[in-house]
């Protein structure tokens, strides 16, 4: 829950989102066919610091048999998205989620996830949750560290010298880092001595 306290009002919330989606490593299945099975989403608060977690598995229609290198790739099990919500209603409990916080603003490592989730709200006539502002994170990030190179979640990391929490691949426990690097490059831009 979002706390902000009695004396000031924020006018919008960062808040970072990460998507797993089925995926196999054969390009016999196409991409387009990808869909989303895990929501992760922290929202920031003041000082950038996590104040609220989503998170959902989703049931895919298209493939609904999770491929071995799906599994493996993520850690998702089958039985999780077995008995997951559908995406209608999986996007209908993030929307509420999403509208407990000021003015959510979406952020996510790169531009995958932004259209993931617009083509997956197509397919399903759900309406997209957030407004058409987004944040790309990873391309933030090569501007505070002033290099060309795009850097992977894990490289960030490294980089930031933070050391990675959770499973890479699960959309929360990405959430979290992302959240985490994003902090980080608070400090950076604060002019702060993590370089
Ligand atoms: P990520 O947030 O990096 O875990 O990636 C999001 C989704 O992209 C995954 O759930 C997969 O569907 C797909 N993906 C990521 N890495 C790979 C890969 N090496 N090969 C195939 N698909 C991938
Ligand atoms: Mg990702
Ligand atoms: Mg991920």
């Amino acid at each position: 829950m979002c706390e902000w306290g009695g004396e000031w009002s924020a006018v919008e919330t960062l808040v970072i989102v990460d998507f797993e989606a089925t995926c196999c490593d054969e390009a016999s299945f196409p991409r387009e066919e990808m869909e989303i099975i895990e929501i992760g989403a922290v929202a920031l608060g003041e000082q950038a610091t996590a104040e609220d977690e989503f998170q959902s598995f989703v049931r895919p229609v298209r493939n609904p048999v999770l491929t071995e290198f799906c599994r493996e790739l993520t850690s998702i099990r089958q039985e999780d998205v077995d008995a997951a919500p559908g995406f209608a209603q999986a996007l209908q409990e993030f929307s509420a989620w999403l509208a407990k916080h000021a003015s959510p603003i979406f952020c996510s490592w790169g531009d995958y996830d932004r259209k993931q989730l617009r083509k997956d709200c197509d397919f399903h006539g759900v309406p997209f949750p957030f407004d058409d502002n987004h944040r790309n994170i990873k391309k933030e990030f090569s501007q505070v560290v002033k290099s060309k190179k795009r850097f992977g979640v894990g490289q960030a990391m490294k980089r930031a010298e933070l050391s990675p929490q959770g499973t890479a691949h699960r959309a929360i426990d990405d959430a979290r880092n992302i959240a985490r690097i994003y902090g980080w490059m608070m400090e950076e831009r604060r002019g702060g001595a993590n370089i």
